[in-house]
């Protein structure tokens, strides 16, 4: 397969922070555009831990798990996106003859919309590196050992390219987005004591 390498990746926004997007744009300001706010909790440790032990298992893994007879994997694959000036590495990739297919390990069993996204803007990229159909991808859902499958419809990559289209306006223009329009999210925030309009 191709790997994606890039000269300046200081100058792409990251995959992985569609999440903090998704949930809040405000957050995501917060943390692209205010270095130093960003701090790892216990729990995001956590979830790494279990991630790089996934990792290990995962190699061992046949592609039974997704339903799969045919296909090669790969781990760790970094991914960018000229058109979108997005960089990622997506946890396995499996190519197999007719199309090629990203995995994101989870550390959970609830796959909130944030996650969907994630999956799919991984999917964007890799279609534009590997010039092959991608059409859906899989989690991997680390508690409870299964694979599951998410198609990538066409609203769902909408959506994501809109998702990676917004934070980049947000990144260059350094620009404060509105807060989110579900307040009862404010309440745990972090970031609250910086929102003095929620
Ligand atoms: S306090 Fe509310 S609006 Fe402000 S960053 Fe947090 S979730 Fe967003």
């Amino acid at each position: 397969m191709t790997i994606s390498l890039i000269e300046n990746p200081q100058d792409f926004i990251r995959v992985t922070d569609i999440k903090e997007y998704t949930f809040c744009p405000r957050i995501y300001y917060y943390e692209a555009c205010l270095p130093g706010l960003h701090h790892h909790t216990v729990k995001t440790l956590a979830g790494q831990e279990a991630h790089e032990r996934e990792r290990a298992l995962a190699n061992r893994r046949t592609l039974a798990a997704f339903g799969l007879t045919e296909g090669e994997s790969y781990f760790d694959v970094p991914v960018h996106s000229e058109a979108y000036q997005v960089i990622g590495e997506i946890d396995q990739v499996i190519i197999c003859l007719d199309e090629a297919i990203p995995v994101d390990f989870k550390n959970t069993t609830r796959l909130g919309y944030q996650f969907k996204l994630q999956l799919t803007a991984y999917g964007l990229l890799l279609a534009e590196s590997q010039r092959q159909t991608v059409r859906r991808g899989f989690f991997y859902l680390i508690p409870e050992h299964r694979a599951e499958e998410l198609i990538f419809t066409a609203k769902l990559q909408r959506s994501a390219a809109k998702a990676l289209e917004t934070m980049r306006e947000i990144v260059i223009a350094e620009r404060v987005p509105p807060p989110t329009r579900y307040q009862d999210r404010c309440l745990t925030c972090k970031y609250r004591r910086f929102c003095n309009d929620v």
